[in-house]
């Protein structure tokens, strides 16, 4: 009997098991799907038109690692060290906009700045003091919530006070009065629409405030050199080498799929989480209302994204979304069950900035998503070229193929994504303390059970940050060990 049985192989799942295994337990984790990693995949990519001999592959669900250089637990493990090779585009993000014009977040804040025009100082104010303390707040951004963070405590002060300032100018309608150009308020917009919800609210404020310091660090928001699933061999060589294993191909439907073991931990939805538990931790799980959803778009295409702003081009992750009203409004139509006709969709050509992405005859893949309603049959590829086509005219000369994931068929790769909701539950201010339920550990969900999940704090992302956290009450209440072990490579 293995100490611990992890279920699902997400970061959040091998962080666990990583650390347990570390701490000398015997970690087995069980993974439904026939390669490891979760929404940190990174797969061969063909379609009917392309075949996998060209050579290209495509991230499956994660592209762009923004969490983890400042998260407390690769900071740790060290991908570095492991060869594992994080690309810096000089562009962090960027919003074009109609008319050729866009916003362009420059991983130099000074550039941002200048850039802006008459935002610059407003974006220097806004971003300037989050960017000073931005390993402070990502602590606390990344912390279970239930626990003081750790740190030089002037630093974590000021880090606090300039999130706060920072979320409460936002949540108040992205601050519409304070900035004067459409450039900084669309630019600053687009990050707040990563929580896929109605637009502007205290978690959209805050994420914009979180992700928006972390685009102006040294590693800003990286790309990983031949893609994401490097990340996802790290941390399995890693639990190899100390001891525990991936069964792969082991989907755990009911109790009966799970072999005995002192603890167990799942690293899935709440809502899938809860059909594996007895009344009355089953309902306690169901209560996590569902996330938005997301249509996977992944594009074959013969060249580079022709934005109409060559700057666009050189940023890791581009929201094409349009204005601030614009997104607004797509956001409430798919909160309301409605496709967006002009959908919030995210982009990353990793071509751009990675050589080895290219395939043969010069074909590249190029990431989408699309926000959709949850549970969303349709495949909306034509919304998406239409949209991308808006600020990059001659896009759809260049596309070749698509391979489409409607939000409905997510759940076929990652059963952790129910209905196409990638985050693990609603993102609110309050879901991401209540997460998956207001309890003073919400790792426990049952006897001898752990969720680790991005169901529980401090939500989604590449952070393997829940995991930690999970694993950390395992080994205090369930083996007696206070010690968390180091992860140094
Ligand atoms: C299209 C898309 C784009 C994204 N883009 C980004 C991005 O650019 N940056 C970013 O930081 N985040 C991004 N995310 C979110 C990110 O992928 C997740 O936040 C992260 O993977 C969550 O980690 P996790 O370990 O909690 O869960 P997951 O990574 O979802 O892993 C859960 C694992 O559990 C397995 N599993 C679930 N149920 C069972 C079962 N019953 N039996 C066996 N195995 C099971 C699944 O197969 C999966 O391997 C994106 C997600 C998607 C889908």
């Amino acid at each position: 009997m293995s100490d611990v049985v992890v279920v699902g192989s997400g970061p959040n799942g091998l962080a666990a098991a990583v650390v347990l295994a570390r701490a000398g337990l015997e970690a087995t984790v069980l993974e439904g799907q026939a390669t490891p990693g979760g929404g940190v995949r990174t797969l061969p990519l063909s379609t009917e038109a392309v075949p996998e001999s060209l050579g290209l592959l495509r991230d499956v669900c994660a592209a762009v690692p923004a969490a983890a250089p400042t998260s407390p637990f690769f900071a740790e493990f060290d991908l570095a060290a492991r060869g594992v090779e994080l690309i810096t585009p000089e562009v962090s993000y960027a919003q074009p906009l109609d008319g050729g014009r866009a916003g362009v977040a420059y991983r130099d804040l000074e550039r941002t700045v200048d850039r802006l025009w008459t935002d610059g100082p407003r974006w220097r104010r806004l971003l300037g003091p989050l960017t000073t303390y931005s390993s402070e707040v990502a602590v606390i951004a990344l912390s279970d919530k239930r626990s003081l963070p750790t740190g030089h405590p002037v630093r974590l002060a000021r880090a606090a006070t300039a999130f706060g300032a920072s979320t409460g100018l936002l949540a108040g309608g992205w601050g519409d009065g304070y900035w004067r150009t459409e450039e900084a308020r669309a630019l600053i917009g687009g990050v707040a629409a990563h929580t896929i919800s109605r637009l502007p609210s205290l978690a959209a404020a805050g994420t914009a405030s979180y992700l928006g310091a972390l685009a102006h660090t040294p590693q800003g928001w990286p790309l990983v050199r031949g893609g994401i699933g490097a990340l996802t061999r790290a941390l399995v060589a890693d639990l190899e080498a100390h001891g525990g294993r991936v069964i792969t191909d082991h989907p755990v439907r009911s109790p009966k799929d799970l072999p005995p073991a002192r603890v167990h931990m799942l690293d899935m939805h709440a809502r899938v989480a809860a059909g594996l538990l007895a009344e009355p931790y089953r309902s306690r799980l169901t209560s996590l209302p569902l996330g938005g959803g997301v249509c996977k778009v992944d594009f074959v295409l013969s060249g580079a994204v022709p934005w109409a702003d060559p700057e666009v081009g050189r940023a890791g992750t581009v929201h094409v979304g349009g204005s601030v009203a614009q997104m607004r409004r797509a956001e409430s139509e798919v909160a309301a069950g409605r496709h967006a006709d002009a959908p919030v969709v995210l982009v990353s050509d990793p071509a751009q900035h990675d050589a080895t992405r290219l395939g043969r005859d010069g074909l590249r893949p190029v990431w989408s998503y699309a926000h959709v309603p949850t549970g969303s049959t349709l495949d909306v590829r034509a919304a998406v070229e239409q949209q991308i086509e808006r600020f990059a005219p001659g896009f759809r000369d260049l596309v070749v193929d698509a391979l489409v994931t409607p939000a409905a068929r997510m759940a076929d790769h990652n059963a952790a994504y129910p209905g196409g909701d990638i985050a693990g539950g609603m993102v609110s201010m309050w879901r991401m303390v209540a997460r998956p339920r207001l309890a003073r550990d919400p790792y426990a969900v049952a006897p001898g059970v752990y969720l680790c999940s991005q169901s529980t704090p401090p939500g989604p992302g590449v952070h393997g940050m829940a995991g930690l956290h999970a694993a950390r009450r395992v080994l205090r209440t369930e083996f007696g060990m206070r010690q968390i072990p180091s992860l140094d490579p």
